[in-house]
């Protein structure tokens, strides 16, 4: 699915990313910890196509393809889906409207005619319906005084909508309460399927105990410095980062 070699990245001029590998297959669960400052944001940036952000080195494959020098819209329309942390609030444009023009969007960029209007009802039922969303939800504008919790049900609302091959959650930003850990979680679980992926970032192991990842990566001073499993993230929880730091500088 998600094919990462070498990957180099730099911001104004500074050196984040220092040689990233990275391979998620189709069906995993992958969670990317570390340190703050480590370049876990950059590293999630990178992969959705951000500006600002400048690969000086390295492939980003998806699917076999190399998608690392496609502008963002364009990975989005390719099934690269990425939360936002700062949600932009649009008065006016409800969850649901905002959602219906997404996937047309998605879908003209790939040369597909509009969705039609009793496919997209039927969709928004089942999903919300899976994720337990209610009608009032929906008819809400977008993240207008939304809670963390309503920001987060709104973002798994529109992956599930989207069906992305590859979903990345960055959610290293601030306190996210146990009821937006729990969404975020449950939504995850509810949407695996052996067709997709999913990258969550944080350095939150109380997510983890929630969303099982099948592999557990700690992110050090832009590079990778130690894969594991699930049971890697409870020792992080129990001993934090000093011995790996103590492991990578010797
Ligand atoms: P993490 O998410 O692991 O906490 P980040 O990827 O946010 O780490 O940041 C890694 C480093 O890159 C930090 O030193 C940060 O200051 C720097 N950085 C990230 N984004 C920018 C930016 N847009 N401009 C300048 N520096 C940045
Ligand atoms: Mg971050």
């Amino acid at each position: 699915m998600l094919s990462i070699k070498n990957l180099h990245a730099q911001v104004e001029d500074k050196e984040i990313l220092k040689g990233i590998n990275l391979e998620v297959k189709a069906g995993e669960v992958h969670a990317i910890m570390g340190p703050n400052g480590a370049g876990k944001s950059t590293l999630s940036s990178v992969i959705a196509g951000k500006e600002e952000y400048e690969v000086t080195a390295g492939e980003i494959e998806l699917e076999g393809e190399d998608i690392s020098e496609l502008e963002a819209d364009e990975r989005a329309h390719k099934g690269v889906f990425m939360s936002f942390q700062y949600p932009v609030e649009i008065p006016g444009v409800s969850v649901t409207n905002f959602i219906k023009t997404a996937i047309n969007e998605s879908r003209k960029a790939q040369g597909k005619e509009e969705m039609p209007a009793k496919d997209m009802l039927k969709k928004i039922r089942e999903k919300s319906e899976l994720l337990e969303i209610d009608r009032k939800f929906l008819s809400r504008s977008l993240n207008e005084g939304f809670s963390g919790g309503e920001k987060k049900r709104n973002e798994i609302f529109q992956m599930a909508m989207l069906e992305p091959k590859l979903a990345i959650l960055d959610e290293t930003d601030s306190g996210l309460d146990i009821d937006a850990l729990r969404i975020v979680a449950n939504g995850v679980n509810k949407l695996k399927a052996k067709d997709n992926a999913v990258v969550v970032i944080t350095h939150y192991q109380r997510l983890l105990d929630y969303i099982v990842p099948d592999y557990v990566h700690v992110l050090h001073d832009g590079k990778i410095v130690k894969t594991g499993d699930a049971s890697l993230a409870l020792k992080l929880e129990e001993q934090g980062y000093d011995w790996i730091k103590q492991e990578v500088e010797g």
